[in-house]
Formats: structure tokens, C-alpha cells, sequence
């Protein structure tokens, strides 16, 4: 049964180019052996929400292996606060030919709203109840549909 999850971070320091794609590099690796893909999310800035920035990641595969990754992921010191956003079972993927897509995001301003909400504790639980709309998944498959 294919399962994907999603989750979002706050970067532990800043992310200079190479360190982001340090982790890329290691992402992509891994993932191809265990036939994993998704996207992953940089969005730099300083905020209320963050000082070094932000991550969120969707991860897609069978149930076993995307959970694995996942804990190693959420072990990781390079980021932290990691809040898992959804993981349930679907039929399909929704980034078949990205073993990991990555998209640093340096204006921030150009993040919706709407995901802006999910980054902010006051508002995740009324966002997270909003019916049928999976804001998060919606954005991150938006950079899948311009680039695939
Ligand atoms: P290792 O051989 O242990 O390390 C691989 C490389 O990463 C090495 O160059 C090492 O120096 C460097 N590295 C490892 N940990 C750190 C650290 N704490 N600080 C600095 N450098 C370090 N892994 C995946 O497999 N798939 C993913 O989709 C994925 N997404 C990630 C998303 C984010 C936001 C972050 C922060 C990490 C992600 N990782 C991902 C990395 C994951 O957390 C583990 O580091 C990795 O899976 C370990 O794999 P390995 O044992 O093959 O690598």
C-alpha cells in the first residue's frame, strides 16, 4: 500500500546553498534505493515563525519505508520542531518522477497565506480541521506541475 507523509521544520542554523545541498545529495541517494519521492521545501527567511527558515517536506513510498525515513529524518539536528502534518494511504503519487524535488524559496512573500497558517501554532489546529483542503500537499505538488 503506497502512504505518503508530511511534515514541516524550522532550520537549527542558517542554510548557506551547500548545506541545503548537502542534504539533497544524501535525499536523493537514499531515497532511490528505497523508492521514495516527494518534495522538499526551503523557505528562507527570518520570521515570527522561524529564525533560520523553514522546511517542509512531503515523503511518498510504501507505508514501512516512508515511516523509517521519517523518524531518521525527524532525528536529524539540522532542523528541529518537526510536526508531522498528514500521513495517510493513497493510490497514487504525486511526484511519480522525483526521487526528491527541491525548491529554495527566498521570497518569502510568496508563500501563501494559507500555508503560512500551518506554520503558526495559534492557527494549526483550525487550519488542520478545514475540510477536504490539503493546503500543504497542494503547495508542495504546485512546483511538481510547473517543472515536471
Ligand atoms: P550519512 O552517511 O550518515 O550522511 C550523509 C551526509 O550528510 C554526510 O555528508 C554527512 O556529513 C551529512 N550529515 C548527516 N547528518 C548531518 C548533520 N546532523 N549535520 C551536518 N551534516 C550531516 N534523508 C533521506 O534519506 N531522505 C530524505 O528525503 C531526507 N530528507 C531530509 C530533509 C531534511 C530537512 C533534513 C534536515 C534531512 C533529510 N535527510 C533525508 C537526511 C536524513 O536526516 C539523514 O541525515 C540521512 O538519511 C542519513 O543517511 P545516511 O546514513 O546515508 O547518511
Amino acid at each position: 500500500m503506497l502512504h505518503y507523509l508530511i511534515y514541516m521544520s524550522h532550520a537549527t542554523h542558517p542554510m548557506s546553498d551547500n548545506n541545503l545541498d548537502e542534504i539533497l545529495a544524501t535525499a536523493v541517494k537514499n531515497n532511490i534505493e528505497k523508492d521514495i519521492t516527494g518534495m522538499l521545501v526551503f523557505i528562507d527567511e527570518q520570521s515570527a515563525f522561524s529564525d533560520h527558515g523553514r522546511f517542509i517536506q512531503v515523503l511518498e513510498g510504501s507505508e514501512e519505508t516512508v515511516k523509517d525515513i521519517y523518524k531518521t529524518i525527524s532525528k536529524d539536528d539540522r532542523h528541529n520542531q518537526i510536526t508531522e502534518l498528514f500521513s495517510y494511504p493513497i493510490k497514487q503519487r504525486n511526484f511519480p518522477d522525483w526521487s526528491m524535488g527541491f525548491k529554495r524559496v527566498s521570497d518569502a512573500s510568496s508563500v501563501p497565506d494559507e500555508l503560512n497558517k500551518w506554520f503558526d501554532p495559534d492557527h494549526f489546529p483550525k487550519a488542520m480541521n478545514k475540510e477536504g483542503m490539503n493546503i500543504p500537499l497542494t503547495y508542495l505538488r504546485s512546483f511538481y506541475d510547473i517543472h515536471k
